[in-house]
């Protein structure tokens, strides 16, 4: 009956709840030990210029390899890492090992570095990139910060000086996941981001949607009027590059261009890809 229905349900939620508990707990223990057993490693994703097609540089992406559960996504471990206060430790650890390695790439190619909004709220932040720009000894101008709007959620009297201190530097910021939260717009009012990252949501209904076709045409727009470049975030395939092409958006990140590389990877990618794979469509396709 309905009653023993519920119980029934009651009890399977329980155990629902208790093995996600659980499977916190342990990642939250195993996180403490994965930094100094070097179980954490950075990939990087490429960036293309829509205009040259060249790579401009790379983004940074944190994996987990965790020997008795395997790859654990960053979605999953990196909030417990907030949580558990480890992600300074974490993040400043990333930071300089991005750097290190874009540090031995030719000069023209860029790295970003994604930035959690506890780091952020941090005092030391620009002090921990200024550090890691000198022991890697990488150019200030090569590395870009990506940070969320979450930042400005919890916005303390620092946080925007130190957003500010970080660009004094001379790196770069940029507004990652742009138009997913409850407050982008009102984020560009309080700090001049140098880039924008056009959430992969809008970019997936891009060819299905005239909808999202507007809202990006429309962010492109008004980050041309604010002086800002702009990235499209989850492009996959060539009809998105030819809209977004259109629609004059500046450089493509996604699996149609490269799923995020082991470092080892990102030489031989960045030598070979000049020219490669530049989409054309046929003559009588209609991008809408
Ligand atoms: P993000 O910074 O927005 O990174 C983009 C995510 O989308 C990456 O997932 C990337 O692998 C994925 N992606 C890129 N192109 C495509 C595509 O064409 N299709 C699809 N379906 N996905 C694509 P990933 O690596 O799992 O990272 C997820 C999020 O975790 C990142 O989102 C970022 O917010 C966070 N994260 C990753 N590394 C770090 C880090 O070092 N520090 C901090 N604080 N956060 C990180
Ligand atoms: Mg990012
Ligand atoms: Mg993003
Ligand atoms: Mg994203």
């Amino acid at each position: 009956d309905a009653k023993a229905n519920a119980t029934g349900s009651m009890r399977f939620f329980a155990q629902r709840m208790g093995e996600q508990v659980r499977r916190r707990l342990i990642l939250e223990r195993d996180l403490r030990e994965a930094l100094e057993r070097k179980q954490l490693h950075l990939h990087f994703q490429p960036k293309v210029d829509l205009n040259t097609w060249r790579v401009l540089g790379f983004e940074a992406l944190l994996r987990w390899n965790h020997p008795e559960h395997g790859d654990i996504p960053p979605a999953e471990f990196i909030p417990v890492a907030e949580e558990a206060g480890l992600i300074l430790a974490i993040g400043e650890w990333a930071m300089l090992e991005a750097c290190v390695h874009a540090a031995r790439w030719p000069e023209e190619l860029q790295v970003a570095v994604n930035i959690s909004p506890v780091q952020v709220m941090a005092q030391n932040l620009p002090d921990a990139v200024q550090n890691a720009l000198r022991v890697s000894g990488l150019a200030a101008h090569r590395l870009e910060l990506e940070i969320t709007e979450s930042v400005f959620i919890n916005e303390t009297r620092g946080t925007v000086g130190r957003l500010h201190a970080l660009r004094r530097l001379g790196v770069a910021i940029a507004l990652d996941d742009f138009g997913t939260g409850y407050s982008s717009l009102a984020c560009l009012r309080r700090f001049p981001f140098d880039t924008l990252k056009i959430d992969r949501a809008f970019v997936r209904e891009l060819l299905v949607s005239r909808d999202a076709r507007a809202i990006v045409r429309n962010i492109l727009a008004l980050a041309k009027a604010l002086r800002m470049s702009t990235v499209a975030e989850g492009v996959e395939e060539p009809a998105q590059v030819k809209v977004l092409e259109a629609e004059g958006c500046d450089i493509v990140q996604g699996y149609y261009v490269a799923k995020p590389l082991p470092a080892d990877q990102v030489l031989h990618f960045a030598m070979t890809w000049t020219g490669r794979d530049r989409p054309t469509l046929p003559r009588d396709f209609s991008l809408g």
